[in-house]
């Protein structure tokens, strides 16, 4: 391998320096090119010519789903296959991981060519994402599974389990709302997308959510996000008119305008017999 491009001072440099990453980890690598080459980003490799941490990242994706896999059994025995896998693909997504890494501070410890730290690679997702996998390649290789587990664990437990547990929040706008539309009325709500704006890299995304008269906007970075906020306000407005499956008791004190087209009968049912004006 043609190496004359790195300056072996600078080479000392990084591994002075990943002896702090070491120390966040609470692992200490026996073998140190290891934890090098898992930080090694291509954008580096390309422009010195030195190893990468992609071969390292392709085992370490194995690794982490393995563990997880394992963490989401123990915890949800009575969950199905199914239900599982979504949990394991929303924490080992790249963002899931990004945050993960960045719980470590992942980011100050890659080491990235030229471009790609004017890029700002140090804080991208896909990156941070790619690093980490390689990290826990780097441990499994370093010891062994168990030792890449415990590492893990130890860091992380906590926070994958905040992820799932914010994403099944938000999640739940939508699907909620549906619940409610579909019991009280036997119809479902309407979302649309109404603007897209910004540059390609942060848009944001305007939706609209219908249901019978009523309007709401959302906005967000994604049209799930956007359509999660015009659900959520949705559901408020619902409330206020006693349609919720929350309590049970719903006190109709507001009443529809009267232009909606609601069937009386319906409303009616809903109303657990109160009486209204
Ligand atoms: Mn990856």
């Amino acid at each position: 391998m043609d190496r004359k491009n790195i300056n072996p001072l600078a080479e000392e440099n990084i591994y002075k320096h990943l002896e702090k990453l070491e120390k966040i980890l609470g692992y200490t690598f026996k073998n140190k090119k290891l934890l090098k080459k898992a930080m090694t980003h291509p954008s580096f490799s390309s422009d010195y010519k030195t190893d990468n941490y992609e071969v390292l990242e392709f085992l370490g994706d194995s690794v982490v789903g393995l563990i997880v896999s394992e963490k989401l059994v123990e915890r949800y025995p009575q969950k199905r296959e199914g239900e599982l896998s979504k949990y394991r693909a929303l924490i080992v997504s790249e963002p899931g991981l990004a945050r993960l890494a960045r719980k470590i501070n992942l980011g100050d410890f890659l080491i990235l060519g030229k471009t790609e730290i004017l890029r700002g690679g140090k804080d991208r997702d896909s990156n941070l994402c790619d690093a980490f996998e390689a990290l826990f390649g780097a441990i499994y290789l370093d010891s062994n599974l168990d030792k890449a587990r415990e590492v893990f664990l130890r860091h992380f437990e906590e926070e994958i389990f905040n992820i799932l547990k914010e994403r099944k929040i938000k999640q739940d706008y939508k699907s909620y709302l549906q619940e409610v539309t579909q019991k009280f009325f036997n119809e479902r709500p309407n979302y649309e997308t109404i603007d897209e704006r910004g540059p390609e890299h942060q848009k944001t995304y305007v939706v609209k959510c219908t249901f019978r008269d009523f309007v709401t906007i959302g906005e967000g970075s994604s049209k799930k996000q956007a359509e999660q906020e015009a659900a959520k306000k949705m559901i408020e407005k619902l409330e206020a008119y006693g349609y919720s499956l929350r309590k049970k008791k719903s006190k109709n004190k507001l009443k529809f305008s009267e232009n909606m087209d609601i069937e009386k009968e319906k409303i009616r049912e809903v109303d657990d017999g109160k009486s209204r004006k």
